[in-house]
């Protein structure tokens, strides 16, 4: 195992003795997931997937699936992304040497990936065979006034299933590559569909991915175990937990999206009229950056309420920027999550706020 090393990593090695949570890291390139190894994570809670679209070669293909008109011309465009999206999850799993790697499918609205330079428009156009004023129709019918609460996460998995079976086929060709390297690590890949609010939509997306996962592991002729769950990140998932829960292996909670949408303040706004607005005292702390306690924390409390004694197996992460401050992993402690998943250089303070969080509890 990577370990810190001097000192330091005595106190690391003495928290690692008490605390009762587990400790993962939000990461979604080889380089940071490796230093958070060093740093002692014990996996990926988050692998925020959108980045990986934005490279040179897939962009151009991600345009050309938004503007598609058929099924097929979307499955051909992603087609074109599949293997890169491979060799991204292939080395997640080599970095993380058997330790378990959360993924995430694609979050954000479709406008964001859209081109905005007249250049990028014409050459989509070009490669469309399509007008540059269709183009731009296309690109126009895609803004939103609320894209936080509009066409992103487990909505664009429902309106274009190819996304979350691309997705999919790389996640579990890369696990299967990895494995057949590795035989001796514990390759478990762990989908995770991001804002339902509703089992119905788990249930939706979770068809495709099932359907894909089975075909890629049956076509491949290995053994290969993997689970689906859920963020909770809109209040009504948390309030339908126990439905939700019997469609999924996990959940974590986003709590920057579900500070977000219990306060009603924008996340995106932060540091404009916010910071004065706490000026005021009404409110104690920033919420997004120490977890509510009163509000967002009681919604955590009654997932985990609603959703253990449905699905026993069900295990329970936090992924939002609060699993990696110590308040806010003290209070994950007490509610009795499995493991916290914070930025790479927040994991050693993570570990010792859960050690401090035990302890206190033993006094
Ligand atoms: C969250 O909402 O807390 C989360 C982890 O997802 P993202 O920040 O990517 O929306
Ligand atoms: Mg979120």
């Amino acid at each position: 195992d990577a370990k810190i090393a001097g000192e330091f990593g005595r106190v690391m090695e003495w928290a690692d003795k008490y605390r009762k949570l587990k400790v993962r890291t939000n990461a979604d390139t080889p380089k940071d997931a490796k230093k958070a190894r060093e740093l002692g994570a014990e996996g990926i809670g988050l692998c925020r997937t959108e980045h990986m679209f934005f490279e040179e070669d897939r962009i151009a293909a991600f345009r050309e699936m938004i503007c598609s008109d058929t099924v097929e011309e979307r499955e051909a465009a992603l087609d074109k992304i599949l293997p890169y999206q491979q060799g991204d999850f292939e080395a997640l799993y080599e970095a993380l040497e058997g330790n378990p790697v959360t993924i995430r499918f694609l979050d954000p609205p479709l406008h964001e990936f859209v081109p905005t330079e007249e250049e990028d428009i014409k050459k989509l156009a070009e490669s469309q065979g399509k007008s540059v004023e269709t183009i731009k129709n296309i690109i126009a019918s895609l803004h939103e006034f609320n894209p936080m609460m509009g066409h992103r996460g487990c909505r664009l998995a429902v309106t274009y299933p190819e996304i979350a079976k691309m997705q999919t086929r790389a996640v579990i060709r890369a696990a299967i590559n990895v494995k057949k390297v590795h035989p001796d690590w514990n390759v478990k890949p762990e989908i995770m569909i991001p804002l339902i609010c509703e089992v119905k939509e788990l249930k939706y997306v979770k068809k495709t991915v099932v359907e894909t996962a089975d075909e890629e592991i049956k076509a491949a002729g290995i053994d290969l175990e993997y689970e689906v769950g859920t963020m909770i990140e809109i209040p009504r998932a948390a309030l339908t937990a126990d439905e939700i829960a019997k469609e999924a292996d996990f959940f974590c909670f986003g709590t920057n999206d579900l500070t977000q949408m219990t306060f009603g303040f924008s996340r995106d706004d932060a540091g404009k009229f916010l910071n004065a607005y706490y000026e005021s005292k009404i409110f104690e702390n920033d919420p997004f950056a120490k977890l509510d306690q009163n509000g967002v924390g009681k919604l955590m409390e009654m997932t985990i309420k609603l959703g253990r004694p449905v699905n026993p197996n069900l295990h329970i992460g936090i992924c939002g920027e609060h699993g990696g401050d110590p308040s806010s992993v003290a209070f994950c402690h007490k509610i009795g999550l499995d493991y916290v998943s914070c930025s790479p250089f927040r994991v050693p303070i993570a570990r010792l706020a859960a050690a401090q969080a035990a302890i206190a509890e033993e006094k």
